[in-house]
């Protein structure tokens, strides 16, 4: 197994800080995806004894105040991925009970990893005994939002990975901004912004600002990111920088 990197601290990848290793090798391919270089399973660095260490002694240096180890990728999931990502987990587990690890997957949970790489491989069974937080389902760039909690795109889901096996069923966590998507009665506010054209200053076209906020000092239209009909229809700020008109 090869690795791509090892981030510390890392606060985009689950709660708190963390330290959180991108594996190598990925046969999803999403479309738009972050981080092509990791596709290739021969990408980055062998993943050795010496890895392992370093992550445990740099978790334990401020071990206070880190909450938690993070696998990403490529595909953590990959079988040839599973057995070094079980002997990470396990030491770090030995040396941290009380801390958690959250595991990003292209792979849908309910419908490939519960009933089937679970049932079938018993390394699948042991790496999964030692995380507590999948995030799952590939990367969709129509369902991307710039803000969302610990993922890239809506569609994505946060699984409680104890409970599921213990039930075995499906778990599903709330990320706790789900309000922004599935509800109505907070709509947040994409604010419009002039960008002036460089060939002809005259011009302009109103762009959103790049991040979704609830209160701004407003320079231009206000937008709202939701249609009110029956069909909650959520627009990504990506497709809505492709519908913007130029205006004269
Ligand atoms: S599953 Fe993740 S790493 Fe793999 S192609 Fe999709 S976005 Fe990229």
């Amino acid at each position: 197994m090869n690795y791509a990197s090892i981030k510390y601290p890392d606060i985009q990848d689950g709660t708190g800080i963390r330290i959180a290793i991108y594996v190598s090798g990925c046969h999803f391919h999403c479309p738009y995806c972050h981080n092509k270089e990791t596709w290739d399973k021969n990408y980055g660095k062998p993943f050795t004894e010496e890895t392992i260490e370093y992550i445990i002694n740099k978790f334990a240096e401020n071990e206070d105040y880190t909450e938690g180890l993070s696998l990403l990728g490529g595909e953590p999931l990959e079988l040839y991925n599973q057995p070094g990502l079980y002997e990470l987990t396990t030491k770090f587990k030995e040396r941290f009970p009380t801390k958690d690890i959250w595991c990003w997957t292209g792979y849908d949970f309910d419908r490939d990893v519960l009933p089937k790489m679970y049932k079938e491989n018993e390394i699948t069974r042991k790496l999964l005994s030692n995380i507590d937080i999948i995030v799952d389902g590939q990367f969709v760039q129509d369902k991307k939002m710039i803000d969302l909690i610990a993922r890239g795109s809506y569609n994505q889901k946060k699984i409680d990975v104890k409970e599921s096996i213990k039930t075995g069923q499906t778990v599903y966590l709330q990320f706790g901004d789900e309000n922004r998507f599935e509800g109505l009665n907070k709509k947040p506010k994409v604010i419009f912004v002039k960008e002036f054209s460089k060939e002809n200053p005259e011009e302009y076209r109103m762009v959103p600002t790049k991040n979704i906020v609830s209160e701004i000092i407003q320079n231009g239209e206000e937008y709202t990111p939701f249609k009110t009909n029956e069909k909650i229809e959520k627009i990504s700020a990506d497709n809505i920088i492709k519908n913007a008109k130029i205006e004269k």
